[in-house]
């Protein structure tokens, strides 16, 4: 680590190069020519998580769907805790979107007519998922990235380590990065940032992401004084594989298949979710399709009544597809074949495929408004880091997708509005003065020596509170627990030395800020959780059975402390046409 310090200016900056960060990107370009973008990722961009993306993206295309049946769909999947102006605005916005790929190159998977394709997914009352087979997620990505190439001024920062936000005058001009090539921190000044990080679902033992989802921005934002909107809200995914967390897409059940449990029955009819009926296409049942949340919350309840298979990797139950036959399976589900055979040796074609609820997306994240707008003047957020919010208290399978492209867009938007209205002059002393802090931290973290935890320690400790004390079902005496050992682990986080102290590509370093990262994360998750004293959604309190309208119709906001625990504050959720309802999944696909 030198002591001087390169500063890159720039008009925007974006921190993060997945679906919300590319998107962002090339509507910058498009929009204003000659502007200055730069790109951060700590990643190459393809190696984004939303690579990893299976099933697809929603978006109203086929005769008998319509904008409303969308958004009434969002709205009561999300528990009514959507704000409704942004759902209008995004199942609006959609369908343009999706096209706008498929012009950039993206190919969609095609009915025999040669129409774009959709298929069913979970909570979603018609067929509205766009996929490309069951790498929509590589496709999406892939297209956006080549785009994006097209535009020279934007300006790629590949492998570059964001650590801190940089503040003054209340507003954000900028961040500090680590070239991880060097091991040199840099100063990015400038007057608009996007965060588009994506999630922190690392912070749990069982979890379908990508071990860089460490909820960096997240992090920053709120260490930044920006508070933190619905983090207790996680989703769990109700098909992952139990050796390793990774998913099988849902597009496994949109195809028809369906979950038993150890008696071979097909469970979910017991949990409010449909009668038992034939399966496969076109005659679809709500069942396996039902949302995320009540999927997941039926394997708890299985497990408690001994209903689960044993296996070696823990309680789980089996999705059967085999009487979707090979073919179909080959075409539609390649990946989730090569998945399971080379995980678990168990071929769809032919196995019963054991399964159990990972850890999968957070609906919370950075508080933005409609236009991506955090409260701090010069930062937006778009992506799974955001919470706009779209989501609610559950997001519906394949929102999430599309959700990147939007509000990607929109930040975007906003940021070049931003920038135009307000040419307001840095002051450099300061910023660099505030870069140098950053410096210095990271020097006494270098120099630290007597250190006697272990970055790989205190991060199993943290996933496995997290799993047991704020997973599918919470309790307040639980949750205490988290909360105290959370501010245990933070402690003792201060306590690490690091054993590399070199400067090139030390990833012990970068691992030892992503530790921190999820802990404070972890900490408005929990905190946030403690003070909903209700169930909506994903988050299911054993203590507050209920959903409580009169109380907590509201969005939660974790506001940072550096000492304290974190202020929890609430919003009124925006509501437009939909009041609050049941949310019934009893009847069959329409
Ligand atoms: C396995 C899996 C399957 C999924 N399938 C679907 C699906 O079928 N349909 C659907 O709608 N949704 C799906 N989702 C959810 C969806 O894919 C994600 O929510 C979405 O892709 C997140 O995109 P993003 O652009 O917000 O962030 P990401 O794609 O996660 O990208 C984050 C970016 O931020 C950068 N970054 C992070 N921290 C730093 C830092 N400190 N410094 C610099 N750069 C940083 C990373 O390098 C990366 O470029 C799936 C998720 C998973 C995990």
């Amino acid at each position: 680590m030198g002591s001087t310090m390169e500063t890159i200016r720039t008009d925007v900056a974006i921190l993060g190069a997945g679906g919300a960060g590319l998107r962002a990107a090339i509507a910058l370009a498009e929009n204003a020519p000659g502007l200055r973008i730069a790109l951060i990722s700590k990643v190459y961009p393809m190696r984004s998580h939303t690579c990893a993306a299976e099933g697809g993206a929603a978006g109203v295309i086929k005769p008998g769907d319509s904008l409303e049946q969308h958004f009434d769909d969002t709205v009561s999947g999300g528990d009514w805790l959507c704000d409704q102006d942004a759902v209008e605005a995004f199942v609006d916005e959609a369908p343009g979107e999706l096209l706008q790929l498929e012009h950039w190159g993206c190919p969609w998977s095609r009915e025999p007519d040669g129409s774009v394709a959709v298929r069913p997914f979970g909570g979603m009352k018609r067929e509205r998922t766009w996929y490309a087979a069951d790498k929509s997620g590589f496709h999406i990505l892939h297209t956006l990235f080549q785009t994006s190439l097209k535009h020279a001024s934007i300006r790629r920062f590949d492998e570059y380590f964001a650590t801190d936000l940089l503040v003054d005058d209340g507003r954000c001009q900028g961040l500090t990065a680590i070239e991880m090539r060097t091991g040199q921190l840099k100063l990015f000044q400038a007057p608009a940032v996007i965060i588009a990080t994506g999630g922190a679902g690392r912070m749990f033992r069982f979890n379908t992401n990508g071990a860089i989802k460490t909820g960096d921005g997240m992090a920053m934002a709120y260490r930044a004084g920006v508070p933190l909107k619905d983090m207790e809200f996680v989703q769990y995914h109700p098909t992952g594989l139990p050796s390793t967390g990774i998913l099988l897409t849902e597009g496994c059940r949109g195809e028809g298949g369906i979950m038993l449990n150890r008696h071979g029955r097909r469970y979910l009819q017991d949990y409010g979710m449909g009668p038992e009926t034939p399966v496969g296409r076109p005659v679809l049942k709500t069942m396996e399709l039902g949302p995320r949340d009540r999927l997941s919350q039926a394997f708890w309840h299985e497990q408690k009544k001994g209903n689960t298979v044993e296996t070696p990797w823990g309680d789980c139950v089996l999705l059967d597809m085999r009487h979707l036959g090979e073919k179909l399976i080959d075409e539609r589900l390649p990946f989730v074949r090569e998945l399971a055979t080379s995980y678990l040796g168990k071929d769809p074609v032919t196995d019963l495929v054991p399964v159990r609820p990972t850890v999968h997306y957070m609906m919370g994240g950075i508080h933005t408004d409609i236009a991506a707008a955090t409260p701090l003047p010069g930062l937006f957020a778009a992506g799974e880091c955001a919470c706009v919010s779209i989501n609610g208290a559950n997001r519906l399978g394949s929102n999430s997708l599309t959700d990147l492209l939007v509000f990607g867009r929109r930040a975007a938007l906003s940021a070049l509005d931003y920038v135009r209205a307000a040419p307001r002059v840095a002051n450099e002393a300061t910023l660099a003065a505030l870069a140098k802090a950053a410096q210095t931290r990271m020097r006494l973290l270098f120099e630290k020596t007597g250190g006697t935890e272990s970055i790989a320690g205190l991060r199993a400790k943290m996933m496995d509170i997290m799993e047991e004390q704020a997973g599918i079902y919470r309790t307040g005496d639980g949750l205490e627990k988290a909360r105290a050992a959370l501010n245990e682990l933070r402690r003792r986080h201060a306590g690490i030395e690091l054993n590399d102290k070199t400067n090139v590509y030390n990833t012990e370093w970068l691992q030892c800020l992503e530790l921190k990262s999820l802990l404070d994360c972890a900490e408005a998750v929990v905190a946030a959780a403690l003070a909903r004293r209700e169930s909506r959604g994903a988050h299911q309190r054993l203590d507050y059975t209920e959903r409580d309208d009169r109380n907590y119709l509201k969005h939660s906001l974790a506001h940072h402390h550096p000492t304290d625990a974190p202020r929890i504050g609430t919003l009124d959720v925006v509501i437009t046409r939909s009041q609050p309802g049941v949310r019934d999944y009893s009847g069959a696909h329409r």
